[in-house]
């Protein structure tokens, strides 16, 4: 599964959290992130791999909007900050626009991201069971 992780500042340690308390969930995921989320993650949680893109700011949730256009990640968990306005508002509303358009799951809170990974999970272990029962 190929996840992309955004944080706005003030939710950098609730990602972080959420990411380590999903971390045997999340090492067989392909995951990406933008440029200080992905630094925060790979420093608690070195077990997870994860790509790098510019900072948010600076283009990465462009970037990540990008691959999902090109059908490159199949889900977005992105803790948004409601509370702080964020020069770069347009990005953030173009990433979602995107998310919408190409109908991938998007968690823009820990509750709905905690519900992603868990049907995931679901379908995984469905999956699994189907190939044993082959
Ligand atoms: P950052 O970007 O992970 O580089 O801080 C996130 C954002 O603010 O969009």
């Amino acid at each position: 599964m190929r996840i992309a992780l955004i944080a706005h500042d003030e939710k950098k340690d609730d990602l972080v959290a959420f990411a380590g308390s999903h971390r045997d969930f999340l090492k067989d995921c392909d995951l990406v992130a933008t440029g200080t989320t992905g630094g925060r993650i790979a420093d608690a949680i070195p077990e997870l791999s994860v790509r790098r893109l510019k900072s948010g700011p600076l283009g990465g949730d462009q970037q990540i909007g990008a691959l999902i256009a090109e059908e490159r990640v199949d889900a977005l968990i992105f803790f948004v900050d409601p509370l702080t306005p964020m020069p770069h508002d347009v990005d953030v509303k173009a990433l979602m626009r995107l998310a919408i358009v190409y109908d991938i799951p998007m968690a823009l809170n820990r509750a709905t991201a905690e519900i992603i990974l868990l049907g995931s999970e679901l379908a995984r272990q469905r999956r699994d069971n189907q190939t044993t029962a082959d």
